[in-house]
């Protein structure tokens, strides 16, 4: 017999750490991974335990007087319709059997993954399109999830050789105060917004005290989500942001393949980044991750990975963006990253990772204006708003021009798709 594993929901994030806690020290073995779909939360860690312990974790939580919401059979996701007899005729096997993979919500192989990222056949490709969508649809419903950026400073301690605000470049700087911040979110809030994004470079000016009270702050005035991207923290100082209200971070891998995680960051550590990662997860952040398309020397095989990373670590967030160069930087001369590669990730992600947030980015965007509807189209379901304040933001240069996305642009991506706009935003 096949084993059978159970996802637990609990109340909120503390309860839910909790529990994981006292599981693994009754020697249960636990996992941290999206909630499922019929959960109906799409921003939610569950923990999963093998079948054989259920009894027990259950008993062991309600012994302790936690709260949990449900729990929910790890089912495979099946999706019928993607074959039909017509295809047979203009595929090969092999995608065939791909098709049948994901009809009957198996898992994939490297090489698969591999054969998806490079076909060149016509009908293939709107076959994984297709797939993607279906998927994007089923798991996080047919609403465009809508997230403000504050890139709230462009000081930045690192020199990652593909950022246009590394610490070597010789731009115009600027770091917003807690006052400036405040009124955004205030803004963010009165539309509606449920998340707003914090971002900025590893900035020594905004050391861990500073960000913990700005965190508590946004939590005490709005009821908004908060996801931080401000870059490696020690274990510690993740904990202090979690308990003072962050709900969730984005911390890209940008490649999972070390040597060229190397070579793009001069002064980064691949086996720390992969910690903090961890870190993140087990603190029960909804954890966010992504890589770029296009990195210098990068291969098939190598997004192949990331997009297995993404799944084999459970993360709820992957930002897929092109590599685009930025003035002043080692890499200026490099030639962008190509937009059909970045579309084909997102769809491939989507069909791999299934239940998770995969954002149409601004990288995309502000390649080819058409690409965001496309992402759209092809797995995505994200977009962000960049609402820094208009005198900082045209001077958080990651890459050479930047598409400024703002609800227009929602609004238009959402006719050209057909997804709807959230029914919580006021525009
Ligand atoms: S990628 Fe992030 S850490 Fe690296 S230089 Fe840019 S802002 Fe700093």
């Amino acid at each position: 017999m096949k084993e059978k594993f159970y996802l637990i929901l609990a109340q909120n994030s503390a309860q839910m750490l909790l529990i994981n806690k006292l599981l693994k020290k009754e020697g249960i073995q636990t996992d941290l991974v999206p909630a499922p779909p019929e959960s109906g939360t799409v921003c939610a860690v569950a923990i999963k335990v093998n079948g054989d312990y259920l009894e027990k974790s259950k008993s062991l939580i309600t012994k302790n007087k936690i709260e949990i919401i449900n729990i929910y059979e790890d089912k495979k996701m099946k999706l019928q319709g993607l074959i039909d007899k017509k295809l047979g005729l203009s595929v090969t096997k092999t995608f065939l059997n791909i098709l049948k993979k994901i009809e009957n919500g198996e898992n994939f192989l490297e090489e698969e993954i591999i054969y998806l990222l490079s076909t060149k056949n016509k009908k293939e490709i709107d076959g994984i399109y297709a797939a993607a969508d279906k998927i994007r649809k089923e798991t996080v419903g047919n609403v465009i999830e809508i997230r403000g950026a504050i890139e709230f400073s462009n000081y930045c301690r690192k020199k990652c050789k593909y950022c246009g605000i590394n610490s070597q470049n010789k731009i115009k700087r600027y770091r917003m105060n807690e006052k400036e911040i405040m009124e955004v979110v205030k803004y963010l809030d009165k539309i509606g917004m449920r998340t707003i994004i914090l971002q900025s470079g590893e900035d020594y000016g905004w050391g861990i005290r500073r960000l913990t009270e700005l965190v508590k702050n946004i939590k005490e005035k709005t009821r908004m989500r908060i996801t931080l991207s401000v870059g490696e923290k020690s274990f510690k100082d993740y904990k202090n942001l979690k308990k003072a209200g962050a709900d969730n971070f984005l911390l890209k891998i940008e490649t999972t393949n070390r040597k060229l995680f190397e070579l793009i960051h001069p002064d980064g550590n691949f086996d720390l980044r992969l910690k903090c990662s961890k870190w993140l997860k087990e603190l029960g952040y909804i954890n966010g991750s992504g890589n770029i398309i296009g990195i210098p020397d990068q291969t098939i095989q190598d997004i192949a990975n990331d997009i297995l990373y993404f799944k084999e670590m459970g993360i709820n967030m992957i930002g897929i963006g092109p590599f685009i160069p930025a003035r002043g930087t080692p890499f200026e001369n490099i030639p962008h990253g190509d937009v059909n590669l970045t579309l084909r990730t997102i769809a491939v992600t989507r069909i791999v990772c299934k239940k998770v947030y995969i954002p149409s980015t601004t990288a995309l965007a502000s390649l080819d204006k058409h690409a965001q509807v496309q992402a759209l189209k092809a797995g995505a379901n994200t977009i962000m708003l960049i609402s820094t304040p208009e005198k900082y933001k045209s001077d958080y240069k990651i890459y050479n021009n930047k598409n400024m996305i703002d609800i227009d642009a929602a609004i238009y991506a959402s006719e050209k798709t057909g997804i709807q706009l959230p029914a919580y935003l006021k525009v």
